[in-house]
């Protein structure tokens, strides 16, 4: 990325939390802690994976950034071209303004597509909300943004059921690229896809984010795609951030022990390139009771009497003109 890094995006202190009631006076009983605590910078122009097993926290982040899920805490100041802006103090009209710039695309197309509606008319809602009065002119963009997507012109007439899993998933894109936004999370994108499918979508990202000088933050469960996307990784767990470095250091160099386990269990073809697997013991405990001190430890192979007790930080260090942030108490 080079020392010229704008940061496009600056979250500190994250927190989301969802409330659990129980009883028949329908008390409150705890918090499921699904994002707690999270700092990251996301750089304009890169694209940055969030990884983790499902239950981490990543899709939550996601949706805590476009304000889909209220975040309980923190802050998230975003660069717009009229200036920074705290996304979570936004008021409603400003958020909808807000919407044209930060977009995202889900793992089911299904969610953003009415299946009652053709293409068009799925596609030409946002930009109608965002001032194209004239059919000719949505009929136009939409084409173009189909033929942007891979797909034809003649689509638009179409009803979603007409298309296959990977087709949908490239309608999904044009809709989240039709009011021509800067950032996009995309959420799972390519995980319900077929392999041969899931890389022809990945190259279309690629291809779109040069074209369109997008930013990704990527979220998916699947590092090879990650590591094929990404310039940076953060990997959360139990709602914080545990790991964050360039991709090629983090699949060269992992630090956390966490992110050691995940690497390990990567399905690898190839038996002379299989690495001494460490596989993770047990799931992801819950978030409404984390384990106490590293949320990590009851999984930790390398677990101190530390470790039980107090919170590892999340420390930056420039290793080798590379900066790699890790949360270990192990880690010098
Ligand atoms: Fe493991 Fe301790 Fe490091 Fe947590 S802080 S990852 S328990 S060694």
């Amino acid at each position: 990325m080079g020392a010229e890094k704008e940061v496009l995006l600056r979250m500190r202190g994250v927190k989301t939390y969802f409330p659990l009631r129980s009883g028949v006076f329908n008390r409150s009983s705890g918090n499921v802690k699904a994002v707690d605590g999270v700092d990251l910078d996301v750089y304009r122009g890169e694209i940055i994976g969030l990884v983790g097993e499902s239950g981490c926290g990543k899709t939550t982040l996601g949706k805590s950034l476009l304000q889909l899920v209220k975040p309980t805490a923190g802050t998230m100041e975003y660069t717009f071209k009229e200036g920074t802006q705290d996304l979570m103090k936004l008021s409603r009209k400003e958020l909808d303004l807000a919407r044209k710039t930060l977009q995202i695309v889900f793992q089911d197309p299904y969610s953003s597509l009415n299946p009652a509606f053709t293409i068009f008319g799925s596609l030409e809602e946002p930009l109608k909300r965002f001032g194209v009065r004239k059919r000719a002119d949505r009929e136009r963009i939409i084409g173009d943004l189909l033929v942007s997507v891979n797909l034809q012109r003649e689509h638009m007439t179409r009803y979603p059921n007409e298309f296959s899993g990977g087709q949908r998933q490239r309608i999904g894109i044009a809709r989240a690229l039709s009011v021509n936004p800067e950032l996009i999370v995309c959420d799972e994108a390519v995980s319900a896809l077929d392999v041969s499918i899931q890389a022809q979508v990945l190259q279309l990202l690629l291809k779109l984010k040069r074209e369109m000088n997008l930013t990704y933050i990527f979220i998916t469960h699947n590092l090879s795609v990650v590591e094929y996307i990404s310039d940076r990784i953060a990997v959360m767990y139990l709602g914080r951030i545990v790991e964050l470095t360039e991709t090629d250091r983090l699949f060269a160099g992992a630090l956390h022990p966490y992110t050691k386990a995940l690497l390990a269990a990567i399905p690898v073809a190839d038996l002379s390139r299989r690495k001494k697997r460490s596989p993770l013991q047990g799931d992801v405990p819950s978030p409404v009771n984390p384990p106490g001190g590293c949320h990590f430890h009851p999984r930790c192979p390398e677990c101190q009497g530390v470790c039980r007790t107090e919170v590892p930080k999340l420390i930056t260090r420039t290793i080798d003109g590379v900066e790699h942030a890790v949360s270990c108490h192990l880690v010098e």
